[in-house]
């Protein structure tokens, strides 16, 4: 049977990470990929488990010699995702999450077009920024970035195979389930 592999992208604060995180405890046989990246853990993330915390320069020397599926800028940090640890999922016979944002989510779909696309929306723009300040892990110069970044992501979700409103988090997980379970069905 082929193995999916599906791209869920959210705006910061969105709570894409609490739904996903739903969704994985009903559904432990899906594997989430863990990314690169050249920003610091926060408190509580470890290296191997939330990211692969890499420098600038590991970073660089990926995207020189064409190891990422697909990588982008965020907010200052880069991100990426290794083609090498995407093919070997695929083929120990794992369906994969990518967690990514929407810059990335495209490059995926352009080399991958079976790869399925969920954006994760929240229920308005201001929801979304008394959210993210709510959380208090960044300072203001973070946030202001992060909120630009939203704008774009909210423009750029209007290309995704299906949008989730995150508004009730039960409600939210019961669609991304139902929206997964439809694709793995045409399988
Ligand atoms: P954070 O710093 O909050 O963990 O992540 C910031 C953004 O980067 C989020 O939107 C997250 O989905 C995205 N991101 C995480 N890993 C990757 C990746 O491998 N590739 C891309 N393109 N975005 C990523």
């Amino acid at each position: 049977m082929n193995k999916k592999l599906f791209v869920i992208s959210g705006s910061s604060g969105v709570g894409k990470g609490t739904v996903l995180k739903g969704f994985l405890e009903r559904n432990p046989e899906f594997m989430l990929s863990i990314s690169c990246t050249t920003r610091s853990p926060r408190p509580g993330e470890v290296d191997g488990v939330n990211y692969f915390f890499i420098s600038k320069k590991e970073f660089q020397y990926c995207i020189d010699n064409n190891k990422f599926l697909e990588w982008a800028e965020f907010a200052g940090n880069f991100y990426g995702t290794k083609k090498k640890y995407i093919n070997q999922c695929l083929e120990d016979g794992k369906d994969i999450i990518l967690e990514i944002e929407t810059n990335g989510a495209m490059q995926v779909k352009k080399q991958m077009p079976e790869a399925v696309l969920i954006f994760i929306c929240p229920p308005s723009y201001e929801t979304l920024e008394n959210r993210l300040r709510g959380r208090h892990t960044e300072d203001e110069d973070t946030i202001q970035k992060r909120l630009d970044e939203v704008k774009k992501e909210l423009k750029a979700a209007e290309n995704f195979d299906y949008r989730i409103v995150n508004d009730d988090l039960e409600t939210a997980i019961t669609t991304l389930e139902s929206v997964i379970k439809g694709e793995m069905e045409k399988c």
